[in-house]
């Protein structure tokens, strides 16, 4: 193998920058050619694709978002547009590719695979829902910024008697929900993983309370509703005064943290290794602390699971 491509696709994440560098260089100590491909898979369509060199990834292992920038792409879903995909790599000679991404864009990264070019993903998003890997690069810098965030507002809240619910991102997997929580005390967490009655959570605001307890905190995934539909059952079933913050975007903003920034850099460089031992179709992945990497077909087939022993745990400390 003499020249590999990388792109980043999907929903950005810090210390996507930092694997990209990774992949640069590790592939450029091996002397390879890398080609950074802009803008997704639909850069990858368009052929907007062009040679990195040594400096192109100097000055941004510390930056949040991704120099190479992404999108979504919905003619990639078709096979015409994966043809299109693979034609414009081989047009540029490149012979591998490395997908940083989520779980879309780990689809794109598999239909290539399936249909004969040599591809490995790299597990970036902040929600940390990634089979195959303990951690995602971008989770720990985005549970950092809730945290940031939820320790203002705590300050604000010891001032006031409310009840304080956090939204945070999360569709379908409730980690960044479940870790910040417990990281931040929280009284109660709603995560799409567990079932909650609205019940239990007002009757803990009400134990808390004539405990003399004056403020609370909430913290909800929003694949369990909005932030907003708590605070409204929360003061119809009990009069306590609410407040809600969206944290939105600013989740996914930011300079990553020195534990996504070596993540990231482990797991770009594991990445052009698989490439060279002529590997496709693979995730890398961390477990344990210890390099990972599995089948792509398969961990697209397993199904995000939260540590159970966690949530209990919050739920103990919560009492
Ligand atoms: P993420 O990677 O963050 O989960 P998306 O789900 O939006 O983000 O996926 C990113 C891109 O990956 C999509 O816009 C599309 O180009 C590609 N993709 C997603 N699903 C598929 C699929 N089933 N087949 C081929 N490409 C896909």
């Amino acid at each position: 193998m003499k020249r590999i491509g990388v792109l980043t696709s999907g929903g950005d994440s810090p210390g996507m920058n930092a694997a990209i560098r990774a992949v640069v260089r590790k592939g450029m100590f091996h002397n390879l050619e890398v080609y950074g491909i802009y803008n997704g898979y639909a850069g990858l369509i368009a052929g907007n694709i062009k040679k990195l060199e040594l400096g192109s990834v100097g000055d941004i292992i510390h930056r949040g978002g991704t120099m190479l920038y992404s999108a979504r792409c919905e003619e990639f879903k078709t096979p015409e547009g994966q043809k299109k995909g693979i034609e414009q790599l081989k047009k540029f000679g490149i012979e591998g590719l490395v997908v940083i991404g989520g779980d879309g864009s780990f689809q794109g990264a598999k239909k290539l695979t399936e249909q004969g070019y040599p591809t490995i993903g790299v597990p970036g998003t902040i929600d940390n829902d990634i089979p195959g890997t303990d951690f995602t690069i971008g989770f720990d810098t985005a549970l950092n910024t809730i945290i940031g965030a939820i320790d203002k507002i705590r300050d604000t809240a010891t001032s006031h008697e409310r009840t304080y619910i956090i939204e945070v991102m999360g569709r379908d997997a409730g980690d960044l929900a479940l870790w910040a929580g417990l990281a931040d005390g929280a009284e109660t967490i709603l995560i799409p993983e567990a079932k909650h009655e609205m019940e239990d959570v007002v009757q803990k605001l009400k134990r808390g309370h004539e405990r003399g307890k004056k403020h609370s905190i909430i913290i909800v995934a929003e694949g369990v509703g909005s932030g907003g539909d708590v605070a409204n059952k929360i003061e119809e079933m009990t009069g306590f005064e609410t407040r809600v913050t969206v944290l939105g975007h600013i989740q996914r903003g930011g300079s990553p943290t020195a534990a996504d920034r070596v993540l990231a850099s482990r797991l770009g460089a594991r990445a052009v290794e698989l490439l060279l031992e002529g590997k496709a179709g693979r995730t890398v992945g961390i477990e344990n602390n210890k390099l990972v990497d599995y089948d792509i077909t398969e961990v697209l087939g397993r199904k995000h699971a939260i540590d159970e022993g966690m949530y209990r745990l919050s739920e103990e400390l919560s009492i």
